[in-house]
């Protein structure tokens, strides 16, 4: 009886150790048996339900977890549930040594990402299930692929975004649609910048950002190149359709005033219009052709909208020099 009494209560021991390792982890985990029922679950997997519900904890031992899985059908997508509960019994069947899927999760308005991980237990039959919050790496990643195609300024997206807008364009309309560029670069803007300081500078591209956002319509991309160049990508338009676009744009452009302190600001655009198939063969040519096509505006006296089609000779006699049109075209 006594030895009996010993062997329970070093049981009892091993079970509170256990338990114990098991609270002491930050990830939900639940402990499976070889049918797929809970053994166990830990102390964050209990606050994580009283955090995200007013409901009576359930009690969990004895749950069929995979049954328990298949949850309120409308938080779930349903192909990613049959995916985790057969990666489930893959491990469960010694199938797989692990199964592992990074998922969404919605509670109101908030979403959460979580990273499954599922293994063997290897003290016995079944398998430990961890669920780990990785919402911060998540929202971390999405901040730093946001900067990575968005200028900081204007928020729009810059050149890589534009060039990625490009790439996703393509594979909607499968490369046989027509698809027109739009480049755009403020006049004289350095002046500006010389006359009321960066600020006023920063301030009219705002401006123009303003302007420009309501003239685009859902398909369209409009970007912030750099400096104070702006593209606007125009899915199924023509070079006649993006034509009558940039002459909109630079004759509102032309008639905005930026107020800025006690001064108002006047600015004009010069604009390269050019199109897919109609000037380029090839649709990233669009964007040294509308490149072209600006400089063109720029050297016919700014405040202009040229388009690529018009084959007019440039004199290299102007006061842009060639540096400029050099860095015109490393930009396109
Ligand atoms: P052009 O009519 O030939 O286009 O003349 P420009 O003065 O507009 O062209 P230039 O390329 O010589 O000058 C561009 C200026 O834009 C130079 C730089 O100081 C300014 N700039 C570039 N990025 C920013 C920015 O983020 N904020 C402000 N305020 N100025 C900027
Ligand atoms: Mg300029
Ligand atoms: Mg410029």
């Amino acid at each position: 009886v006594t030895e009996r009494h010993e062997r329970d209560s070093q049981m009892r021991t091993e079970l509170a150790l256990a338990q114990g390792i098991l609270d002491s982890l930050p990830s939900q985990t639940v402990l499976l048996d070889s049918h797929g029922r809970i053994a166990a679950v830990n102390q964050t997997w209990l606050d994580t339900w009283t955090a995200s519900t007013d409901e009576p904890q359930p009690t969990w031992v004895g749950m069929d977890y995979l049954a328990a899985c298949q949850g309120p059908a409308e938080t779930s997508d349903a192909e990613e549930i049959d995916d985790i509960i057969r990666g489930i019994e893959a491990v469960l069947n010694g199938h797989a040594a692990s199964y592992a899927l990074d998922y969404e999760c919605w509670s109101g308005e908030s979403q959460r990402w979580f990273h499954l991980h599922v293994v063997p237990q290897t003290g016995g039959a079944g398998a430990v299930v961890t669920h780990t919050d990785i919402t911060a790496r998540k929202r971390a990643e999405t901040d730093l692929s946001h900067a990575a195609t968005h200028d900081s300024l204007t928020g729009l997206p810059n050149r890589t975004g534009l060039t990625q807008a490009l790439q996703a364009s393509l594979t909607r309309y499968d490369g046989s649609k027509p698809l027109a560029l739009i480049y755009l670069d403020l006049d004289g803007f350095k002046p500006i910048n010389d006359k009321f300081g960066h600020a006023a500078g920063d301030a009219a591209l705002l401006a123009l950002r303003d302007v420009l956002t309501p003239c685009v319509r859902d398909v369209d991309v409009l970007a912030r190149l750099g400096g104070e160049e702006f593209a606007m990508l125009l899915p199924e338009t023509n070079s006649a359709g993006a034509e009558r676009v940039a002459e909109r744009l630079r004759a509102r452009l032309a008639a905005l005033r930026i107020p800025y302190e006690r001064h108002e600001i006047a600015v004009t655009v010069s604009i390269g219009v050019a199109s897919f198939p109609d000037d380029a063969l090839k649709h990233n040519e669009v964007f040294i052709k509308a490149c072209e096509a600006l400089y063109r505006a720029k050297v016919s006296g700014r405040n202009k909208a040229c388009l690529a089609r018009e084959e007019k000779m440039v004199t290299k006699t102007s006061h842009y020099t060639q540096g400029q049109l050099l860095g015109l075209r490393r930009l396109a």
